[in-house]
This record gives C-alpha cells, sequence and structure tokens, in this order.
C-alpha cells in the first residue's frame, strides 16, 4: 500500500483509507530507545507518525503509555548490574508486563560499547537470550561490529523460535544466510543509507522477503539522504533558530539531528528503490513481518494478527 508519494504528498489510496477511518493495515516496527531526548515530545511524535501511516510502535525500554506501543524491556544500563541480580530484575520486569518483547540486547564494538569490556558483553548477552527463550519473546538485538562474534553466539544459542531482529542491520550479504537459518529478521533504519548503495543493494536482495523489516530506530539513525525531506522532533536544539522547529517537514541533513519515527517512510521509499519493489509492496511485507513476529501470546496485538 502507497503510503506518500515521493514528494511528501498524501497518496490517493492513503487518502481513500483514511476518510474511511481505515488505518489496519499498515504497521512499520519501529524500534527507538527514546530516552530523554524526546521523551517528553513523545505524544506529539507519536502523533506525527500516525498521520503518515504508522500504527503500532515497538519501542524499546518503556512502559505501556501509549495504546499503539509494544514495549520491549532490558535498559541498556543494567548491564552494570551484576548478571544473577540482572536476571531476577528483568524475570521481575516481564512478569509484571507480559506482553513485553525483550530488547534491545547485543554486542557493541563502535564507540559506544568500548566502554564495557567485551568478554563482559558476551556473558551478559548469553543469559539474556536464554531469558528471552524461556519467555518465549522475540528479541531485538543491537549489533556494531561484531557480526561474526554474533553468529558464533547464536549458533550456540539458537534456535530462537519467537524470533529474533537483527535491528538496524549493517552486516554483509554473505552473512545473511547463517543469520535467516538462525531464524533472524533483518530490520532497516536510516542508518542504510550509510552503507555503499551497491553494497546495500546486494545485502538486502539476500534477506529472504519474509524476514525483512522496516525501523525508523528514532531518536537515532535519521536518513542521510540528500535533498530529501524529513520531519523533525519538536524543540530538537540541533535544528538552526530559522528553519521550523515544530512538528513539521522540513529539509534537514545534520549529523546531530534527532530522527522522528514519521521518517521511516523514506526508509520505506530507499529500500524499496534498492530492491526493486514497490513502495506499497515493501510497506506489506514489513507489515505482515511485524505483525507475524509480534503476535506471541500475551502479546497486545495477537487478536489482530489472527484475523491477517
Ligand atoms: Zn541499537
Amino acid at each position: 500500500m502507497r503510503l506518500w508519494n515521493r514528494r511528501g504528498e498524501r497518496s490517493r489510496n492513503e487518502r481513500r483509507r483514511q476518510q474511511r477511518g481505515d488505518n489496519s493495515e499498515v504497521v512499520r516496527c519501529s524500534l527507538p530507545p527514546p530516552g530523554p531526548r524526546i521523551f517528553s515530545v513523545a505524544t506529539q511524535i507519536i502523533r506525527k507518525a500516525q498521520e503518515t501511516g504508522v500504527v503500532k510502535f515497538a519501542v524499546n525500554g518503556v512502559s505501556e503509555q501509549h495504546p499503539c506501543v509494544i514495549p520491549c524491556f532490558w535498559p541498556p544500563s543494567l548491564v552494570f548490574l551484576e548478571v544473577t541480580k540482572l536476571l531476577s530484575v528483568m524475570k521481575e520486569f516481564f512478569s509484571a508486563v507480559p506482553g513485553a518483547a525483550v530488547g534491545e540486547i547485543g554486542l557493541d564494538k563502535g564507540s559506544h560499547g568500548k566502554k564495557i569490556d567485551f568478554m563482559d558483553q558476551v556473558q551478559v548477552f548469553r543469559q539474556q537470550l536464554k531469558l528471552a527463550k524461556e519467555l518465549e519473546r522475540p528479541v531485538s538485538v543491537h549489533c556494531v561490529r561484531a557480526f561474526g562474534d554474533l553468529l558464533e553466539i547464536l549458533q550456540s544459542e539458537g534456535p530462537f523460535p519467537a524470533g529474533l531482529i537483527l535491528h538496524s542491520y549493517l552486516g554483509s550479504a554473505e552473512m545473511v544466510p547463517g543469520f535467516a537459518k538462525h531464524g533472524a529478521y533483518f530490520s532497516f533504519s536510516g542508518y542504510l543509507t550509510s552503507m555503499k548503495p551497491q553494497k546495500a543493494k546486494k545485502m538486502l536482495k539476500m534477506v529472504p522477503t519474509d524476514r525483512i523489516l522496516l525501523e525508523s530506530d528514532a531518536p537515532d539513525g535519521l536518513p542521510q539522504l540528500k535533498g530529501c525531506s524529513l520531519s523533525c522532533v519538536p524543540g530538537d536544539a540541533s535544528i538552526p533558530q530559522e528553519q521550523p522547529v515544530h512538528s513539521g517537514t522540513t529539509n534537514i541533513d545534520s549529523k546531530g539531528t534527532l530522527n522522528h519515527p514519521a521518517n521511516i517512510s523514506t526508509v520505506l521509499g530507499y529500500v524499496a528503490t534498492l530492491l526493486e519493489m514497490p513502495e506499497d509492496e515493501l510497506a506489506q511485507v514489513s507489515y505482515r513481518n511485524a505483525m507475524h513476529l509480534f503476535s506471541y501470546p500475551g502479546s497486545k496485538i495477537s487478536e489482530e494478527a489472527a484475523l491477517l
């Protein structure tokens, strides 16, 4: 289904759908760790994203404050707790909110992850994966420059029948079949625009259609595409005064600019172009895959997903 055309105008189908009051067909899997950067404007951001066709949000590290939000638990700061204590704290979280998924968890050899000893990361990550399996919930996995290590760990800890999301996937084409074999879904965000287009295209074409997801990774992952119109987060201090800072659409390309979940439309357009697939079709693919993945027992969308 087409949501927006390339100029950011509402398509005819979308207008008709909205006139009918029917927006149940569209969901994009969005996994933003919101944190303090956007928490105060969360309601505005959700409303704006809904206007562009997003109807469900899988959000890491939050409670179920908004009916359209599927929470996913595992605040990264808990990595500093002793492992046994960490697991008992998280079990309490999951029993209090049985509809929550797990994540994001993972491995990071990038500038942020370097602050935590990699062996400690691996030890905690293995325990987190075991808990996700025990809970039978999907798990969102963050991986920066550690795809070889990740594959090795999945081989020993897998399979993951409830699903495993490689969020903001930037691994190689060659690694796709190995991850897919372990039940991984591949979720693409604005970070994909940092990969060379030919490399991204080769990798995307390796991903099985039933494992493709789209996400915003907001407030990170602002798409870096020349000349595209993006939605901005209200009050974002990185946007110059002369540009509108309200929840509108403007041309922004600063690396420090916060990403808005509505910019998942740009990700949709970019991935569709590389896959040579109509945007409507890709929106449907991502929707169906996300609904399937997040319709585990206890999830607030399991009844909706059964109607698909
Ligand atoms: Zn991440």
